[in-house]
């Protein structure tokens, strides 16, 4: 290259890094401008395309004209899609935010995979007891296991309700394990506070915005479920609730979505994991049981989730699956179960 070649080089890469300043600077105003009351009354995006708009003007007639104006289209389309994905939001992963682990009853999710498994419901002392010995003997240590069941006829077992909780505390306290249980109604608030160490909320509720509330008041992590029909953005969203109230410990639950396919119960999206994590800092476990709701293809899909970041994968087990009184196809015998852990997690 000639030396004036190389000095109108080294004036382009000047510029390109000015252009490139001026866009930081722009998308830094626009992130000010939403902050600013939230969204609608000082962010206008048919304000910024007027805006965009007489600029152009500016450059009409000149031989570059087109160009400019692909180039304002981009910029104006990448402003418009930053405000979609709410930079104000407080679950928003920051560049570089480490993923969130948290600390319960002295056993961590977040960083090394954990299993979640217990019964569907809560139905004695006596098989909720058989369940944990067997899964606490295979090292997990977060039981899970529904009081307060959200069933879709009113007439099947509803669970056991402050007695399903009582015993849940007892078994993980027996055991040493970390108690994660549904919360439907806000009215049972402070009864489930008082014995579960994790609140999950299901995917009924994911769309329950006073319970969100509610639940970003107390200071114990919330586990929640995707809602069967939700996008990312509206979970993204749902988790926002919570800690817009102040309850930063959100654990984002991937449990299939519901779709034509009938020979799974719903269909697992795994490429929610990712997204969720690039998006968020939170740990993202998958139900592969409500997921498929059959137990023939849970280990590749358990795997599959891991490798594709979960946190923890959950599942559900019970000493007599026949005769569980929810979820009978989907719930592991104590032998399979053992089974599903070695094929899993087994280095
Ligand atoms: C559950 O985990 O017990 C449950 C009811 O799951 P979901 O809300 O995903 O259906
Ligand atoms: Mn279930």
């Amino acid at each position: 290259m000639t030396t004036s070649a190389q000095q109108l080089r080294g004036e382009l890469n000047d510029m390109d890094r000015q252009i490139a300043r001026l866009l930081q600077g722009r998308f830094d105003i626009l992130d000010r401008l939403r902050g600013e009351g939230a969204a609608a009354s000082s962010y206008d995006p048919s304000e910024e395309a007027r805006a965009v708009d007489a600029v152009l003007r500016e450059t009409n007639g000149s031989r570059d004209a087109e160009a400019v104006r692909r180039v304002f289209g981009e910029v104006f389309r990448a402003s418009a899609e930053r405000s979609e994905a709410g930079p104000g939001l407080r679950v928003r992963r920051a560049p570089g935010q480490p993923g969130s682990v948290y600390e319960v009853r002295g056993h961590r999710i977040g960083d090394a995979p954990q299993l979640i498994a217990g019964p569907c419901s809560i139905e004695s002392y006596e098989q909720t007891r058989a369940v944990g010995e067997r899964l606490h003997s295979l090292g997990v240590r977060f039981l899970r296991g529904g009081a307060y069941k959200p069933r879709t006829s009113p007439y099947a077992f509803q669970g056991l309700k402050e007695e399903g909780l009582k015993i849940m505390r007892q078994v993980t306290d027996e055991l040493g394990m970390v108690a994660v249980t549904e919360i439907l109604d806000p009215r049972d608030l402070e009864r489930i506070d008082r014995h579960a160490d994790v609140f999950q909320v299901g995917t009924r509720n994911m769309f329950n915005y006073d319970l969100l509330r509610l639940l970003g008041e107390t200071r114990k992590p919330v586990l929640l479920k995707r809602g069967l029909m939700a996008t990312l953005e509206e979970l993204i969203l749902a988790a926002e609730y919570i800690a817009e109230r102040g309850n930063e410990q959100i654990i984002l639950c991937e449990r299939g979505v519901r779709s034509f396919e009938k020979w799974t119960r719903n269909t697992l999206d795994l490429a929610a994991v990712p997204l969720l994590l690039a998006r968020t800092p939170f740990p993202v476990v998958v139900d592969v049981a409500h997921a498929t709701g059959r137990k023939d293809i849970m280990v590749p899909l358990a795997r599959a989730a891991l490798a594709a970041g979960a946190a923890a994968v959950m599942v559900e087990s019970h000493p007599n699956p026949a005769l569980a009184l929810s979820d009978n196809e989907q719930q592991m015998d104590l032998e399979e179960i053992g089974r599903f852990v070695e094929a899993v997690f087994a280095p």
